[in-house]
């Protein structure tokens, strides 16, 4: 299977590069941004391994008709771009850019008609197991328990709360039979008065390298549930994109899919 992947300079462009390397798909090329300094680099140099014969392009409509599945872990003006380009040329399309509005998400379902995209906002098994477990407690422990959601990343973080946290929001509000945006409560400050019940709230740390810290807490009188993940490498994100393109690629009908959906939870 031939894999590309666009924004492959960044972050977690390189953890992608190098899960696609070692499993035993094809990387079939690489693109950033126009201007970008890494565009024309080897894409093997940028990963600090032998050059791979393959440079970094900005011509992402080249790279999607080359492959049969692209990887976008950019930012939500590209992501746009680049659904429209999956849908033109019937491309999978896995998304793990966070922070986009509704809009954005309706340019990802408008692909999806024309072709398979797997839009998640964390990658690992890991926090795709704590999503579906949170989901349980929640239908579970009802509304007596209050429920928070806590979630640290590393500074260069730019959208809060973390798209993970607000999937695990969904998640919890899924539990309960309630529409998220309905019930949360993305901050605190200042005199708030006493919490509602039924609220879900959210409470945002940011600071040094971390890679991602979720915690869901159910807090009722006399007792506490909480169930919490840390990612300690950014690799299980990308493992985790390279799988849904593989699972993606196997099917045949166009839709919008979901991690859970590739894990079978
Ligand atoms: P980053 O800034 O290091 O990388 C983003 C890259 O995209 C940059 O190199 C940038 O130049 C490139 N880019 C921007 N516009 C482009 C365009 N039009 N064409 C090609 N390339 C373009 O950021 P990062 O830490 O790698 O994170 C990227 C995104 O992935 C963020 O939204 C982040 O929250 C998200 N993320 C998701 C998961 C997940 O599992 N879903 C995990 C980690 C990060």
């Amino acid at each position: 299977m031939k894999i590309g992947i666009v924004g492959c300079a960044g972050r977690m462009g390189r953890m992608l590069m190098n899960a696609v390397l070692e499993s035993g798909c094809t990387l079939a090329g690489g693109t950033e941004r126009p201007g970008s300094d890494a565009v024309g680099q080897d894409l093997g140099t940028l990963l600090g391994r032998p050059p791979l014969g393959l440079t970094v392009g900005s011509d992402a409509r080249a790279l999607f008709a080359a492959c049969d599945a692209v990887i976008d872990f950019t930012a939500p003006a590209a992501t746009v771009s680049h659904a429209a380009l999956a849908a033109e040329t019937a491309t999978v399309l896995v998304v793990g850019t966070t922070g986009l509005s509704r809009d954005d998400e309706a340019a990802l379902t408008a692909a999806a008609a024309r072709t398979p995209v797997v839009y998640a906002p964390n990658f690992s098994v890991g926090v795709n197991l704590l999503m579906a477990l949170t989901e349980r407690a929640a239908a579970v422990l009802g509304d007596d328990y209050d429920i928070e959601i806590v979630e640290m990343h590393h500074r260069h973080k730019v959208d809060a709360p973390s798209g993970t946290a607000l999937g695990l929001g969904r998640a919890a509000a899924k539990g309960r039979a309630v529409a998220l945006d309905q019930v949360w409560c993305k901050s605190r400050d200042g005199h708030t008065g006493a919490r509602p019940k039924g609220e879900i709230g959210f409470a945002t740390l940011r600071g040094g390298d971390v890679v991602g810290d979720h915690t869901v807490m159910f807090a009722a009188e006399g007792e506490r549930v909480e169930l919490t993940h840390k990612a300690s490498s950014r690799a299980v994100f990308a493992k985790g994109a390279v799988r849904a393109a593989r699972w993606a690629g196997n099917r045949a009908e166009p839709g919008l899919y979901s991690m859970r959906d590739v894990l079978g939870l």
